[in-house]
């Protein structure tokens, strides 16, 4: 499975980081050095305090489905690319995940589940895509 035909993120400078951390493998949370929080998406201000005093941890990359849909039919998509799980996974630091659960049978995808982050790469040197999959442990 590649990314492609999806819209590739688009880095910006709050975000290049996570982005380029992504191609080594690495999923990387925000954490507030003022209140403690840990957050995700990547923002330079905390949306808890607007503390400015924040920092990268990388994170363990487990977490389990904390919602998700199958998407069957999507228009202009590729039937080759279909389905689709979208999913919110919770990652076991807390912060919940807009994501695709991967190489499972979506019919097998349930609330609860524990998945691990994979990483698919891009046409973009400095850009690859955090994905999740059934943990094998
Ligand atoms: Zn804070």
């Amino acid at each position: 499975m590649t990314w492609e035909p999806r819209p590739l993120p688009k880095p910006t400078p709050e975000t290049e980081e996570f982005w380029r951390a992504a191609t080594e493998g690495k999923f990387l949370l925000s954490a507030c050095r003022e209140c403690g929080l840990t957050y995700h998406y990547p923002r330079a201000l905390c949306p808890d305090c607007f503390s400015d005093d924040v920092e990268w941890r990388e994170a363990e990359g487990t977490g389990e489905v904390y919602s998700y849909t199958v998407m069957r039919g999507v228009s202009g998509w590729p039937e080759s690319s279909l389905p689709l799980v979208y999913a919110h996974v919770e990652l076991d630091e807390g912060p919940r995940v807009i994501t695709n659960v991967v190489d499972c049978d979506p019919d097998e995808v349930e609330v609860g589940m524990p998945v691990e982050v994979r990483f698919e790469e891009t046409d973009r040197e400095d850009v690859a895509v955090p994905v999740f999959a059934p943990r094998e442990d």
